[in-house]
């Protein structure tokens, strides 16, 4: 089997804020890490002009995707936080493509089905992946794809993460590489920051603010004030599994026929599939 995972993020620092352990995981057992970035993040700065902003985030998403041990990234190029007025007939294509060229064993990316999510870049990559997974294995979607000598492809696991999940299957334990984590969130110093200042602004219209949160953004030493952040969040999912540090996932494969797959299936010639049992992330 080709041991490649695709890691679909519509900005920079989505792979290092919501499945950054996970990601870290994959590439320490040997899987090929391929992160897709959808648009150029020219918005997501403080101060800085577009053209600045495009160069300083793009070099930070290096350092992070060094620390998180991507293989590669592919860029497609949108403009940020403009993505409700692409369509996602036109997204599904290239991420059908991604598939076929890349041949992923899986994906990780935001839930289509996610509540409580205000980005709508997030919303219309997700709803766009969930879409492309099943097209991409049709011969008459892209023909012109066929053409190039790619084959259709049926992803066989899709790791959707999200703010809130509609449903959990699985929790990751991530206490030996939080520290990794938060130094990969803390690589985007001028995403970071300017997230960070949303808080500030916010705090400032009810009229207080927090030395620490203000001392981050100012010097753009922010590793402290990530570090509250991640380790709350994975603290809370750690103890409702039993773990220091977890992360959520709703890994969806097979459309309900684990069973039968595991039951009836045997292995194909020459190709080494994973173990069928003994899998962790299927435990919750
Ligand atoms: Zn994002």
């Amino acid at each position: 089997m080709n041991k490649t995972v695709l890691v679909i993020c519509p900005h920079a620092d989505d792979a290092a804020a919501f499945c950054g352990g996970q990601v870290i995981h994959f590439a320490n057992e040997g899987w090929r890490v391929v992160m897709v970035r959808v648009t150029n993040d020219q918005t997501d700065s403080i101060g800085l002009s577009p053209a600045e902003t495009i160069r300083v985030n793009t070099e930070q998403m290096y350092q992070a995707a060094r620390i998180l041990g991507v293989s590669e990234i592919a860029e497609l190029g949108y403009v940020t936080d403009c993505l409700g007025d692409v369509s996602r007939v036109e997204l599904r294509e290239r991420f059908i493509r991604l598939f076929r060229q890349h041949r992923p064993y899986a994906v990780l990316s935001f839930d289509p089905y996610a509540q409580y999510e205000p980005n709508l870049d997030h919303v219309v990559v997700s709803q766009a992946v969930e879409e492309a997974y099943w097209t991409a294995t049709f011969d008459k979607h892209h023909p012109e794809h066929l053409a190039q000598g790619w084959q259709p492809h049926s992803v066989c696991e899709r790791w959707y993460f999200a703010r809130q999940l509609p449903a959990i299957t699985c929790a990751v334990d991530i206490s030996g590489v939080i520290e990794q984590r938060i130094d990969a969130l803390a690589a985007h110093v001028e995403m970071m920051r300017n997230t960070l200042n949303q808080l500030k602004l916010q705090l400032a219209t009810w009229g207080r603010r927090v030395p620490l949160l203000d001392a981050a953004v100012e010097s753009g030493d922010l590793r402290d004030m990530l570090s509250v952040w991640v380790k709350s969040r994975a603290r809370h999912w750690g103890q409702q599994y039993g773990l220091d540090y977890a992360e959520v996932y709703r890994v969806e494969r097979f459309g309900g026929l684990e069973a039968f797959c595991q039951r009836e299936s045997v292995p194909l010639p020459g190709l080494e599939s994973l173990p069928m049992h003994n899998r962790p992330w299927f435990e919750v």
